[in-house]
Parts: structure tokens; sequence; C-alpha cells
């Protein structure tokens, strides 16, 4: 399907509201019933029976859904109210007591929580292995192997997985896969065509891309989509609202060139910092340099937005001046809306615990966003001035 049928078309029933060209909000709770036979139907079968109630499904939430599903190339997808719940819902529906979880190194907070304080209370074990490797998936398998868990890339050193090989090895063992897919969007990377069951996103990030809602994705087949609709989806009531789910349409529409522009921008940030005094290393998966730039062209069409960066002086007190001198980069975390952000790792660690030695320690993440490159750039050059 074509992306701008996606974004302007698809699902778009206008005759049924009246031609309006932006889709209604359905703010509703609750949907009537004539008769007997519909309601008890809708019932037994919330997933596609008719619609019942908000918290299973919603007409403006089903247009985003159809939506982002053909984006990412999958049959169907769910919309949470946020991407740490899809996380939640996506993992939880597919392990039991006793079942073991491949994950890769260093996943998202959240999902590592999950693995390290929410499921070993029902016996639910995992294994973290450097995924840039994929003997180390085989070497890691387990007879309880049910699940693993993929972030490519990884949203602070861009680590990837080969997801063709993993997929494949997956399959044969009979491994239920997911991958964390908020750095790419289904803009720039297909997981499901390497063979990989269900791909999670933060949609807070890009597809909304106005720094105005937290929500999340999961895009799979049909079948899984019902299971984790059905149970956790349901159970957790984490289904997103109306509201927010027009705020993700409307982000959507400009999703596309809002890509496009960040990519060109990053390109020339990177450019500009790749040579400069100041910088000690640059990490950004379309560098040449970058340990994995060729698996990251076969399996990625783009790259964009973020890229870590290392002073040549490892002080802390360094790294805050350079940051403070920011004047457009804002310190925050989460990245994808307009504005351009920084967030050294430092600030998650204490002054005492900081290793001036340690290359991870020192890595100060941007996010560009729509400003101009060059105004940027600007800023960029003035705090390096600093240092
Ligand atoms: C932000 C983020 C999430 C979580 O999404 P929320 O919408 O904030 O819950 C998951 N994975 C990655 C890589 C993220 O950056």
């Amino acid at each position: 399907m074509d992306t701008s049928f996606i974004i302007n078309e698809l699902g778009e029933e206008r005759e049924h509201y009246f031609n309006a060209v932006a889709p209604p909000i359905m703010q509703t709770s609750n949907f009537a019933f004539k008769d007997f036979e519909t309601l008890r139907a809708a019932f037994e079968d919330e997933y596609a029976g008719e619609y019942l109630y908000t918290k299973s499904k919603n007409p403006t939430v089903d247009m985003l859904r159809l939506k982002l599903a053909a984006l990412q190339g999958a049959e169907d997808s769910i919309v949470t109210n946020s991407g740490s719940s899809a996380i939640f819902c996506s993992i939880l529906a597919n392990v039991k007591a006793g079942d073991h979880i491949i994950s890769v190194a260093k996943p998202y907070t959240w999902a590592a929580r999950m693995f390290e304080v929410v499921l070993p209370r029902f016996g639910v074990t995992h294994t973290y292995i450097d995924g840039q490797k994929t003997e180390n998936f085989i070497h890691a398998c387990q007879s309880n192997t049910s699940l693993i868990y993929l972030e490519s890339p990884n949203s602070w050193d861009f680590a990837l997985q080969d997801l063709e090989a993993v997929g494949q090895l997956a399959k044969e063992r009979n491994i239920t896969t997911i991958i964390d897919n908020s750095y790419c969007t289904p803009m720039y990377q297909n997981p499901h065509a390497f063979g990989i069951d269900i791909c999670v996103h933060s949609a807070t990030k890009y597809i909304s891309g106005h720094s105005d809602t937290v929500a999340g994705l999961i895009t799979g087949s049909k079948s899984m989509m019902k299971k984790i609709f059905d149970s956790e989806l349901l159970n957790s009531g984490t289904s997103l609202s109306p509201f927010n789910a027009w705020l993700l349409l409307r982000g959507l529409r400009t999703l596309e060139i809002r890509l496009e522009r960040i990519s060109a921008s990053t390109q020339k940030v990177v450019s500009f910092l790749k040579n400069h005094a100041k910088i000690s290393g640059i990490i950004f998966p379309f560098d040449e340099n970058f340990p994995q730039y060729h698996l990251a062209k076969k399996q990625m069409s783009g790259a964009c937005g973020l890229l870590t960066i290392s002073l040549q002086d490892t002080d802390y007190e360094t790294i805050e001046i350079f940051t403070l001198s920011l004047k457009h980069f804002l310190l925050a975390v989460s990245w994808g809306g307009h504005e351009s952000l920084v967030m050294p790792k430092a600030t998650g660690i204490k002054p005492e615990d900081f290793d001036k030695t340690n290359p991870e320690h020192q890595y100060i993440r941007l996010y560009i966003g729509l400003e101009n490159a060059d105004y940027l750039i600007a800023d960029l050059a003035q705090a390096l001035e600093r240092v």
C-alpha cells in the first residue's frame, strides 16, 4: 500500500460523518444496541464484534489502528495508552510460569524492570545477551525459552540485531519474537518482513511527533493481536482514549515529511560534529564508521533524530557546562517531537558514582527536532566553545 494512501485516505469513511475532512473524535464510553442477538455477539467477541465499549474498541481509535497496521505491514494493530503498556501487554501475553526469556542487554527501562522485577515473581526467568552477535541467541536458548525480546536500534548506543537471522532461528525453535521498533518507526524498518512476530512502539515519539500525547502501538498477525486484545489489553484496561487517538491521527499526517526533514538535519549535524576537535566520539547508525553500518543499511531504510556524542574532556562538570550552554536543545527525556533535546547519561548517575573513564558515562544523547539545521549547529558550536 502506498504511504500517501495510508496516511491520507485509508479508513476515512467521510460519508459517515457529514463528509468532514478531519475525522470525528468519537468521545463516548459505550454504544447502544437494538436487539439481544447483536449485543450477545458483541459480548462474545469484543475483538471482531460491533462497538460495545470504548475500553475495547472505538471508531476514532480503530481508524488509527488500521493506518498503523498498514504502515507497519501487519495484519492488525493495537494502540495503547503508552509504549510501556504496549510492551507490558505483549510480553505478558507470551509467557507463563516456568518460561524463559532471552532479551538484548539494556533494553528500554520498563522492559528491563518487567524482566527483573515483575516476571521473576511468577517464575519467569531471563538471560540478557549482546544481541549484536546472532550466535549469542542460539547459545542462550533453553528448552523453556518462549520469548526473544529485541530492540534494534537501541536508543542510546544504537546496537542492532540481525533481524532476519534472529527471526529465522526463533521460528525454527517455535519461539515468539518481539521487537521495540520505536527508533525506526513503521516508516524506516519493517521487522515483520524479516520474520519478527510482534512490533511494539512508543507512539509518544515520532508517531505523535508533537510532544503532547503518550501512546503505544503493537502490530502483528490477527491471531496474535486477538490473543493480546482479549486478555492483557482488556484486563489491564490500557487502551488509548479517542482524543489521544485523534491527536495521533493528526500527527500521522506529517510523519513522512517530519522524518525526511529530521533525517536531512541529522546528517548535517553529524557531519559538523564528526570533525570537531572537542568531540571524541559519535554514534549514529548511518555513519560509515558505525560498527554495524552495513547491517543498518540492510534492514533500515532510514535513521534520524537520535545520535550520541562524547566530549574530549570527560569530566562531569564539562558535560554539565556543555549541556547547560545549549540554548535551543531542551534538557528533557523522550524524543521524536518538534523540539531538539539533550540527555547526558550522567544525569542518571550520582556524581560520586560517575566514572570519567567509563565510555558509557560520557554519553550525551542529542535529539534533532524540526528546527533549521544551521540554527542547531550554531548552538552546538557555541556550547562546544565553552568547554
Ligand atoms: C519512550 C520509549 C518507550 C516507552 O514509551 P512510553 O510511551 O514512554 O511509555 C519504549 N521504548 C523506547 C525505545 C522508548 O524510547
